[in-house]
């Protein structure tokens, strides 16, 4: 049995790599099966599915999709979701809407702080796929309005920060809802950037969101401590929630996170998947879902 990793970016969002090179990527690690977690859509998924197919790496069908969250962000994960379910790609197309929106008033406010960057340069970092602040970062640096991507998210583009504009998210009811009935695996991604203050915050927001039909937590994430680490997992097994982990890579050198290891002690066993698959198929069999 091998390793996995999944929590991964391609091109279709923020990441560097198209599909295809993500998959003959992880190929080249030794990884045995990869997910395609791109932002708010599933745009890269059927490229990345054949390039498995063709190279022989599993390849599992995914998405990420931030939610609205009074504290920090909160990300959901949705495994094996089915990329043709009607009301999946309705609601995406609603956050495809809403980032149309807000992706010009960003420039906007970029061009009265007296940067004079178009968003035909945004679109052309973002070779194609979804727009997202990665690309207006890429754009600042390139252009010398920064010195690094970081800078340019802490001077303009984080939350707060005089170019970010808020754009609309779902719900953590409503996005567990269209994974679920897409016959996906709902988890809650990275839970270090909720901004909650302790365990029992946690606690008691999973045990919302369980009743609501989330099914598991990464756990295993680049910039989890070995304590939250540690203490995400025994929430895990208390709920009976699934285990994941990945490395969130995007193909830019981030904190030195590569594919498949994280800084270089990740090693996600195939397993895993395993636990994904027995609670999609568990839902199935019971012939309907709950949440
Ligand atoms: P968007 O989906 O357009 O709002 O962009 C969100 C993405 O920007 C995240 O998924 C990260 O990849 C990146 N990002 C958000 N905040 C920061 C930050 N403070 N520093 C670096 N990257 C960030
Ligand atoms: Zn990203
Ligand atoms: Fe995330
Ligand atoms: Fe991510």
């Amino acid at each position: 049995m091998g390793y996995v990793d999944l929590h991964i970016h391609t091109s279709a969002s923020d990441g560097v790599m198209t599909p295809s090179e993500i998959v003959r990527y992880a190929k080249s690690k030794g990884l045995q099966a990869i997910a395609i977690t791109d932002h708010d859509t599933i745009d890269g998924v059927s490229e990345g599915l054949e390039e498995g197919k063709k190279i022989g790496l599993e390849v599992i069908p995914a998405i990420e999709v931030s939610v609205e969250y009074h504290h920090g962000s909160m990300h959901l994960l949705g495994y094996f979701i089915d990329i043709h379910h009607p009301l999946l790609n309705e609601k995406l197309k609603e956050l495809q809407k809403a980032r149309a929106e807000r992706n010009p008033k960003m420039i906007e406010k970029l061009n009265q702080l007296g940067i004079p960057i178009t968003y035909e340069e945004v679109l052309k970092v973002s070779g194609g796929g979804q727009v997202g602040r990665p690309h207006f970062a890429q754009v600042l640096l390139e252009k010398h309005y920064v010195g690094t991507f970081q800078e340019a998210f802490e001077r303009y583009l984080k939350k707060g920060a005089p170019a970010y504009v808020d754009k609309f998210r779902f719900t953590p009811k409503e996005a567990i809802k269209f994974i679920t009935e897409a016959n996906g695996v709902a988890v809650l991604g990275h839970p270090n950037t909720l901004g909650l203050n302790g365990p029992n915050d946690l606690e008691q927001l999973l045990i919302n969101l369980i009743q609501e039909g989330l099914r598991g937590i990464e756990v295993y994430y680049p910039e989890h401590s070995s304590a939250e680490t540690a203490q995400y997992k025994s929430l895990a097994e208390r709920y009976g929630l699934v285990i994941t982990g990945g490395t969130d890579y995007h193909g830019i050198d981030k904190n030195g996170v590569d594919l498949g290891i994280g800084k270089g002690e990740m090693r996600l066993p195939y397993s895993m998947v395993e636990a994904l698959k027995e609670v999609r198929n568990s839902c199935k069999d019971s012939g309907g879902r709950s949440g």
